[in-house]
């Protein structure tokens, strides 16, 4: 017998589930991408001194998709954490002020920790 009437976060957990497997193809295959840039730009630059303009474009692509693999990253931590939240039964719960996030948000961002105001407190300390 439930001790409390639950919120039902099933279509939220599935979410979460299939974000995990789009971004965990999503960090490998850009990974692959930059190794592979970097591979060719090497090659590039040891075979064609002389254009430095291209390789100084194609090291700035690397970085660039290396920052979104790293922001894929950090969302995917936050994805495995907020199943861990499921898990525990603590999902759908500000992990600050401990009010209950609204469904809209969660359904904007299942992964998310904190209700909006807890949120914006984070992102702009006053
Ligand atoms: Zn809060």
């Amino acid at each position: 017998m439930p001790k409390k009437k639950e919120r039902d976060y099933r279509p939220f957990e599935q979410m979460l589930r299939s974000l995990r497997t789009r971004f965990r193809d999503d960090v490998q295959s850009m990974s692959d991408a930059a190794l592979h840039s970097s591979e060719d730009s090497s090659a590039e630059a040891s075979r064609a001194p002389n254009h430095l303009a291209d390789i100084g474009s194609d090291a700035f692509d690397q970085e660039f998709t290396l920052s979104l693999v790293e922001n894929e990253e950090e969302t995917l931590q936050q994805i495995e954490a907020a199943l861990e939240r499921l898990a525990l039964g603590q999902y759908g719960t500000c992990a600050d002020c401990g009010k209950l996030i609204p469904k809209e948000r969660l359904a904007a961002i299942p992964f998310t920790a904190h209700c909006v105001r807890c949120a914006s407190k984070l992102q702009h300390p006053s």
